[in-house]
């Protein structure tokens, strides 16, 4: 079953459950003038009538599938009625909810609070989010909201002050300007964070389909004025990448489009999806970085796709009422793990990539995921499930614990599903067919439309009949211990692995530093010899190796990646061990590896006996203008 309902899905119940109708308008307004100096102040009126009033900080993030609100970094919160202040409780069990008592005669209390601005660290911070000459601005991050009511019944007047001269760039209506003052036109809540601001002294616009309707612009925001100039080639791609989007999808269910791109090492570097824009962070020097470039190449495509699979079509669990009500990830290799395959298909379709680097891509995800030693306890929907937990896991034991694995091995999965299509109907149907079908209706609007499984598995065999149920589960529920590569096989090519370097895998090393070794040691190492992750039934660990330690020295000689690399590519022709020696918590160890077989880096290969759908799969689709 799906519904079709406004933003924020699935209301019916918390409507039912509502006793009145919500206050009226809450007037907020945002003064960034000093985001410069990490702060943010806002301030809003909320009508209430007198008595007891329960008011939430946004918990659970939709893009976030987590109930990761930055309330950390909450502070100078104060209630007021007619110029009193008001005295205010944190719920003893719920950090999330805040009570107060309106007094007797009042019509609403005052808000006023702070939002502290951080700097990007080791872990996932949603409060690093502006620099001296920029800022990003998720409403989420200054907004509290009355109980009781679904988000997208609660209305906001919005406005904002932004630093004198800054610019910004956003998907929400503007009613009014006047110098740098904002007013925005109202907007239910729901909209509201998902409608982020970006503002800068450096800003640059970039319409991606002048003279057309709907508008979709790229707009950059960077820490230099350097950083703002965007190859030409490379808004081409963009370019492309919208057209080869409506070719894929046959709908658009946004009234205009921003890619919201900051260009900056001050930020959190993140890609967050929203209906009518992308929050798309990267570290500055990432357009003229051969090898950063090639990693974020698939950062558009993957966001872009979201404003129909997962803002749009949104599974029934991660379509909740409020921010308050948690969320269940089961269909995540959908609403990401389907967005991860789409994205990588249209990274090549747009140009961005060629064929053979996406083939390269496809490769990495493949060995990876095979090197999972974790896969044979934790099964793929569990990783969906535990989503909240494993997105902020460390990669340290990755292999084990196994990560967020429904984005990769997604792509194997629905690669699978789109090969098998292929070869049910003799190449007349593929999952392009299915997007047709799942993303068509409510055109120009962003609203959402929820599914379950079944409507997965209802769709798909509209395409072409098969048990796809069985086809899926057997997928989500394995334990096997080797990833399913059978949509590598059905397009046509096969995972083979030799000493030439992996492209995907040759970029990261270059732009961390650090060495991967997953197909050969079972060993990722960083620049300074510290283990991040050592593959149980691999030879590091096997050889007592484990996360956390530091390696000092590779068969004699200081630890460097290049000598590490050097040692296993030596080992083909010496019938001696590895040697290393390595740094336990201050204990000096050594190790010996018994392994033999040389640098291993993972490759697709043709098999020519198979049509090559991969091929297809990956060629440009959208009329040529
Ligand atoms: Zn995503």
């Amino acid at each position: 079953m799906c519904a079709v309902i406004l933003l924020a899905a699935g209301f019916a119940a918390a409507a039912a459950r509502a006793q009145s109708s919500p206050p009226g308008p809450i007037s907020i307004s945002v003064d960034a003038t000093h985001a410069a100096q990490k702060g943010l102040h806002a301030k809003f009126e909320i009508p209430a009538k007198p008595g007891p009033l329960t008011l939430y900080y946004p918990k659970w993030m939709p893009a976030d599938h987590s109930p990761d609100g930055p309330i950390s970094n909450l502070a100078g919160l104060k209630f007021s009625a007619g110029g009193k202040e008001i005295p205010w409780q944190q719920d003893d069990v719920d950090m999330y909810t805040f009570h107060l008592d309106v007094p007797s005669g009042a019509s609403g209390v005052s808000v006023s609070l702070d939002f502290l601005i951080s700097a990007p660290g080791p872990t996932i911070d949603f409060s690093a989010s502006a620099s001296s000459k920029l800022f990003i601005l998720m409403w989420n991050q200054v907004v509290l909201y009355p109980a009781g009511y679904p988000a997208h019944q609660i209305t906001f007047n919005p406005s904002l002050r932004v630093p004198p001269g800054w610019k910004f760039n956003t998907s929400l209506p503007i009613a009014s300007q006047s110098d740098n003052a904002i007013t925005f036109a109202p907007v239910p809540l729901d909209l509201l964070i998902d409608s982020p601001v970006q503002a800068g002294q450096y800003v640059r616009v970039f319409p991606l389909t002048p003279g057309e309707n709907p508008p979709h612009e790229l707009d950059v925001a960077a820490d230099d004025e350097w950083a703002l100039d965007i190859p030409p080639a490379l808004i081409d791609n963009y370019k492309r990448l919208v057209a080869e989007a409506h070719a894929l999808y046959q709908s658009h269910h946004y009234r205009d489009y921003h890619f919201l791109f900051t260009l900056s090492d001050n930020v959190l570097f993140l890609g967050q999806e929203h209906h009518e824009s992308s929050d798309d962070r990267v570290a500055e020097r990432t357009i003229v970085d051969p090898n950063a470039r090639l990693l974020e190449d698939g950062l558009f495509p993957h966001e872009y796709t979201h404003s129909w699979n997962g803002q749009y079509r949104r599974p029934e669990g991660l379509a909740t009422p409020d921010f308050q009500q948690p969320m269940k990830g089961e269909l995540l290799y959908v609403y990401e793990g389907l967005t991860e395959y789409f994205g990588t298909i249209l990274t090549a379709r747009c140009g961005l990539v060629t064929p053979a680097q996406d083939r390269e891509s496809i490769a990495r995800t493949a060995s990876e995921l095979d090197h999972r030693a974790g896969r044979q306890w934790r099964s793929l929907q569990n990783t969906a499930n535990a989503a909240q937990i494993l997105y902020f896991s460390p990669p340290q034991w990755a292999s084990e614990r196994r990560s967020v694995d429904f984005y990769p091995e997604a792509v194997l999965i629905w690669l699978d599903v789109d090969t098998t299509i292929r070869k049910l109907t003799q190449d007349q149907k593929s999952i392009d067919d299915f997007a047709h079908l799942f993303y068509a209706g409510s055109e120009g609007q962003p609203i959402i439309k929820t599914y379950t499984f079944d409507d997965v598995v209802a769709t798909l065999n509209q395409v072409a009949p098969y048990d796809w149920r069985t086809f899926l589960r057997t997928r989500l529920d394995s334990t096997d211990a080797h990833a399913p590569l059978g949509g590598i096989t059905g397009g046509g090519w096969q995972l083979v692995y030799n000493d030439e370097p992996n492209e995907f895998i040759a970029a990261s090393d270059a732009t961390s530093g650090g060495g991967d070794y997953t197909s050969s040691l079972g060993l990722r190492v960083q620049g300074d010899g510290t283990i991040i992750d050592a593959i149980p039934g691999m030879p590091a660990f096997e050889s007592g190796i484990s996360p956390y330690m530091r390696l000092i020295a590779v068969n004699g000689r200081q630890f460097s990646v290049d000598e590490l690399t050097r040692a296993v590519r030596d080992s083909k022709s010496n019938s001696a061990p590895i040697v290393l020696i390595a740094s336990n918590t201050g204990t000096i160890e050594t190790h010996e590896l018994n392994y033999h077989d040389g640098n291993r880096y993972p490759h697709l290969q043709r098999v020519e006996a198979n049509p090559d759908y991969l091929d297809e799969i990956l060629k440009p689709h959208a009329p040529a203008k």
